[in-house]
């Protein structure tokens, strides 16, 4: 298998992306970055690229907050995704991971507007992260969610997921699928990767972003296609920790995670304790889109094959028109 990077302004092989030791993200976890589905579609043997102009726009916000220029907009990282996934000639689920870094070789430096940026991206084959079809078991972490005054967790920040990962792993060492994080005054925030959703009394409730969540794209997608598909309205509030057990239905939201059905919490059934209808319901119709294959949300999905030929490379180095993206 032939993978490739975008790696210091060119695309090389991915086995040739090799960073120095000295550079600063590596030591002080100054990254941002991004998990952007590539989703195949067998009927039509195309890959379709999940809202990735959001994901890139996401990419410039946490850059911003901790004073990371992305230097590229979001077409442009766009076309270099799309470049990047046509030369691996692999026809399958995909992954793509951009991260824009502190590039500099320093140690004992902790000023960030001091420190170059770089932008590397790459794509590897993906399957399921969390099994969708099974109701999974989750377990309320000891550890708390970051704090929007220590590392906010709305920028995707590679430091911060050592808080994640902390919790991941103590959950799944416990014998659980994953964890749940509490804000630090006890509120539910989200997994470690995933936004949560509680349906109750046919309304579905999610963490406010206030809550030291991830703004998720795929929470976003859930929210728009509930509304318009189902008439199923979100409510994004402050959520205590046992309205989870007494939820109707719950379920995660992620990239990597898809829309993965929570049947149990601490050892307690959610509801019925196997996946309820509407979670089946939100789960088919959000494969269905993110596959291309709901036409109705076409533009949410980029298409890899297209007529037009991959672009020429090397890429200009071209300034984005504002440094905080297409939309801002
Ligand atoms: N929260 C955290 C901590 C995450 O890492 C992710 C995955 N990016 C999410 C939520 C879900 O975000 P999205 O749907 O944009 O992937």
């Amino acid at each position: 298998m032939s993978l490739y990077a975008y790696f210091q302004g060119k695309i090389v092989p991915l086995e040739d992306a090799k960073l120095p030791i000295m550079t600063h993200a590596l030591h002080y976890g100054m990254g941002v970055f991004e998990g952007i589905r590539c989703n195949y579609n067998q009927e039509e043997d195309q890959i379709y690229i999940f809202r990735s102009i959001e994901h890139f726009q996401r990419l410039v916000r946490s850059g911003h907050i901790i004073k990371i220029k992305v230097a590229l907009s979001p077409t442009q990282m766009t076309d270099i995704a799309l470049d990047i996934i046509r030369r691996s000639g692999l026809h399958q689920d995909m992954y793509l991971r951009p991260l824009a870094y502190k590039s500099t070789p320093a140690v004992a430096n902790l000023k960030a507007h001091t420190l170059d940026d770089d932008l590397l991206m790459f794509a590897v084959p993906l399957g399921d992260y969390l099994d969708p079809n099974k109701g999974i078991h989750c377990q309320t972490s000891s550890w708390r969610r970051t704090d929007d005054l220590s590392i906010p967790g709305r920028a995707k920040v590679t430091g911060n997921y050592v808080n994640s990962i902390m919790a991941k792993t103590e959950a799944v060492e416990a014998g659980f699928d994953e964890a749940i994080m509490l804000t630090h005054d006890g509120h539910v925030a989200e997994g470690s990767g995933e936004n949560i959703f509680l349906l109750v009394n046919n309304r579905l409730i999610t963490p406010a972003g206030s809550d030291n969540v991830l703004d998720g794209i795929t929470k976003n997608t859930i929210i728009e296609l509930a509304k318009k598909e189902l008439a199923l309205e979100t409510v994004e509030r402050t959520v205590d920790r046992s309205e989870i057990y007494l939820a109707d239905e719950c379920f995660l939201s992620g990239t990597a995670a898809h829309l993965t059905p929570v049947t149990r919490m601490d050892h307690r059934a959610i509801g019925s304790g196997s996946i309820g209808p509407l979670t089946k319901k939100l789960q088919q119709l959000y494969f269905d889109v993110v596959r291309g294959r709901n036409k109705k949300y076409i533009d949410w999905c980029t298409p890899v094959f297209t007529a037009k030929a991959a672009r020429v490379w090397p890429l200009p180095a071209v300034s984005p028109s504002s440094d905080r993206g297409d939309a801002a």
